[in-house]
């Protein structure tokens, strides 16, 4: 079973003030003593570099010259041994104190392999999967002069219109708990100062994701303990797994931008959790408090930002510009700066940078291996979601005569997905869906035809599309979003099919022949206008570079589907906010009663809800049962926990995985709760017959909450708890735990 980790910590003591001491305590002190103040606020400062334009660039003389005179700790966007090493030999060699470069990249989902997107390995509901991926990708980050990473990204959201939902882990802070900490895990081992391991980068901090409307960077409003329930337990878990470093977030928190806000940047993180790593500000963060409108101007924004506890400032440059006049106006203190510059040079010695500046050019990966290869063929297909697959289309028959590849995304490289560096996009693009039929099926015809473009209405090409169809004996139709339509900047208010593309749909379905639907997205998308009319639907998300391959794996049934959605796919875009950790009202939705929280023009709950995903074989879950039926808060608050056993069994005649979901709901608490919490995830692989028991702990960090006490007080109230076992969260087998 999954640790608890969603809420650990939450018996915790609270942390000690003041740091415990550290191994480069005394290195760090002895370098502090010789910085002027201006090499102190210059480690404080990171510039980005424009890795397209290379060393002596216009984008980067700048960088050379503050790595020269010492007024520069970190750069970020920079990658490639020898550049990396041109520059890091000014700092080292050049500079007076020769205090070496942090080197920063937005290795999101891979360095040169790239992995399916966050939001699609989340599907997986198997963390070792986002292991695999910051494990490769640290090796081949690291090998290529990168020290740290701006992820794993944690922002639980309950907004598809969000372009950043596909960098994240989707709507549950358990599930993206677990992912969390196992990025952090894999990208950082035990020591950060191996060669083949980089600084991970907890983001974005907090409470992003819930933007209104979904549209980037908007404002949040948030409660105490939907902060503290939802949003924050993802940061702990990361933290707790050791991340070193954390970033700012871009929205404010009732008011106050993440930036400037002392309560979660102190209060919270330094004085609750005791978190003693570095402190990056999110690009302009700190500029942006003008705009936001609560700084004058940038001296100020640099006072509220480092008095609040942003330690680095990405990209604006206020702190380095200002600081010593703050200083000398009594508006920062000479201990804040010490404090944020001894964060700094403790990660680059914890990284070994002082003894290892260097990045060994002849050892530079160069390219994805054949084992990284494989490792995200099989993070693909063990993402991918099976939606429906009515009359058993899916699998397909290798030995079918003809297959369709159809759709804009048929045989489109353009499947890797939203944060892929260009220099990976241009040199590992992802394989098509249809070279990978071709391959898997030899001896059958394949037909091709795009039908649309992925935006556009222009539907001249949809009759060649029917024919191809009309042809075969089977389509493939791939359709879905451009990764430019997902990420960063890129929120959408309809978040249907792109351009024309559901006219190809209907338009195959017209056909009569059987057929299915890939889906690739980087958000959950509304399909109620067509779903009906699709035998088969399989969620593939944004894949990687083994996009084709991994899709063949799954469709010819190499590999049977077993993946399950992170996140609701809503019936439509206005019924957003659906999601299933959801409170009850006192009007609970009821199809009879006028008077209660529905749409007139909807049924309630998404077209498809959080956890659900089907298999080529079939499963059964049996009742849960519980090692002790009651148990005392005081047992529990000590350390007690309880035991919770399902049997699961491949009811079918193909061996497949199932993940077995637990969820909680308090049924009377002193403020309301949601309906399901999920407090464990198994994925099991079972062969045809086979049963397995599956067994979950709970602890009082899964079955009590945080009130909206700003000081932190979690409540583990006496009273029945339902436990509800099953394979979504629609799950329906129930026992009952008492507190006493
Ligand atoms: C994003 C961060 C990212 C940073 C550096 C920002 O715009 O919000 O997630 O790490 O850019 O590229």
């Amino acid at each position: 079973a999954v640790p608890p980790a969603a809420a650990a910590g939450a018996t915790a003591a609270p942390a000690p003030s003041g740091r415990r001491p550290g191994p480069y305590d005394r290195k760090v002190d002895a370098l502090l003593a010789r910085m002027t103040l201006e090499e102190k606020l210059g480690q404080l400062q990171q510039l980005p570099w424009a890795y397209d334009t290379g060393p002596g660039g216009p984008g980067t003389k700048a960088v050379e010259e503050a790595a020269r005179a010492g007024r520069l700790g970190s750069v970020l966007s920079i990658f490639g041994a020898r550049t990396c090493n041109a520059l890091q030999r000014i700092a080292v060699e050049e500079s007076r104190l020769g205090i070496p470069l942090l080197f920063g990249l937005d290795v999101i989902h891979g360095f040169w392999t790239t992995f399916p997107i966050p939001l699609a390995q989340a599907a997986s509901f198997d963390p070792q999967v986002a292991a695999r991926d910051a494990e490769v990708s640290a090796r081949e980050a690291r090998s290529n002069g990168v020290h740290w990473t701006f992820a794993p990204m944690m922002d639980v959201t309950h907004e598809p219109r969000w372009g950043r939902i596909a960098e994240g882990n989707g709507e549950d802070p358990y599930l993206t708990a677990a992912f969390a900490a196992a990025k952090v895990r894999g990208y950082q081992g035990d020591r950060l100062s191996a060669g083949d391991r980089i600084a991970a980068c907890a983001k974005h901090f907090v409470a992003y994701g819930g933007a209104e409307g979904g549209r980037d960077y908007n404002t949040v409003d948030v409660s105490e303990s939907r902060l503290r329930n939802l949003y924050l337990p993802p940061f702990k878990a990361a933290l707790d797994a050791g991340a070193a470093t954390v970033m700012a977030a871009f929205n404010t928190i009732g008011g106050v931008p993440a930036h400037a806000d002392p309560h979660t940047l102190t209060d919270l993180l330094r004085r609750e959790w005791g978190f003693d790593g570095m402190v990056v500000s999110d690009w302009n963060g700190v500029q942006e408090l003008i705009p936001h409108g609560v700084a004058e101007d940038g001296a100020d924004a640099a006072r509220l930002a480092l008095n609040a506890g942003v330690d680095m400032e990405m990209t604006s440059t206020h702190l380095v510009t200002h600081g010593k006049r703050l200083l000398r106006e009594g508006r920062i203190s000479a201990r804040r700066v010490d404090e944020a510059v001894a964060r700094v040079l403790r990660l680059k010695y914890a990284l070994g940078l002082f003894a290892h500046p260097y990045a060994d050019e002849a050892r530079a990966i160069g390219a994805p291996s054949a084992r990284s290869r494989a490792a995200a063929r099989a993070a693909a297909s063990r993402s991918m979601v099976l939606l429906k697959n009515d009359r058993g289309v899916l699998p397909l028959a290798r030995s079918v005569g003809s297959i369709a590849v159809v759709g804009p995304f048929g045989d489109s490289t353009d499947l890797l997905g939203t944060w892929v560096m260009p220099p990976a996009a241009e040199k590992f693009p992802a394989g098509t869906v249809l070279d990978a039929v071709r391959r898997a099926a030899p001896g059958s015809t394949v037909r091709h035809a795009r039908g649309v473009a992925p935006q556009g209405d222009d539907t001249s090409g949809i009759p060649a599309a029917v024919a191809a169809a009309a042809a075969c004996e089977v389509s493939v139709v791939v359709v879905g979003e451009p990764p430019a339509l997902s990420g960063e900047a890129a929120a959408r208010s309809d978040i249907g099919l792109p351009g024309a593309q559901r006219q190809l749909v209907e338009a195959v379905a017209g056909t009569g022949r059987p057929f299915v639907v890939v889906l690739v997205n980087g958000r959950p998308l509304t399909v109620a206008d067509w779903v009906a009319r699709a035998p088969a639907v399989l969620v593939a998300w944004h894949p990687g570079i083994e996009a084709g391959p991994a899709l063949a794996d799954v469709l010819f049934g190499a590999v049977n589907p077993g993946g399950k959605l992170p996140v609701s796919f809503p019936r439509s875009a206005g019924q957003i906010p659906v999601h299933y950790n959801h409170e009850n009202t006192g009007r609970p939705y009821s199809p009879d009663d006028k008077y209660t929280s529905k749409y007139l023009d909807l049924p309630d709950g998404p077209q498809f809800p959080f956890g659900h995903g089907l298999s080529y074989t079939s499963f059964r879950i049996g009742a849960p049962e519980l090692s002790a039926g009651r148990i005392a808060v005081g047992a529990l608050r000590e350390g007690d926990t309880v035991e919770v056993a399902a049997t699961v069994t491949n009811t079918g005649s193909r061996p497949g995985d199932e993940v077995v979901q637990l969820y909680v709901h308090d049924r009377v608490a002193s403020l309301a709760q949601p309906v399901r919490r999920l407090r464990g995830f198994q994925r099991v692989t079972l062969a045809p017959g086979k049963s397995r028991t599956v067994r979950f702990r709970l602890a009082a960090a899964d079955l009590g909450f945080w009130s909206n006490d700003p000081q932190g007080e979690f409540r583990l109230e006496p009273g029945a708890i339902d436990l509800y076992v099953g394979a979504s969260s629609a799950a329906d087998q129930k026992a009952t735990l008492t507190l006493t």
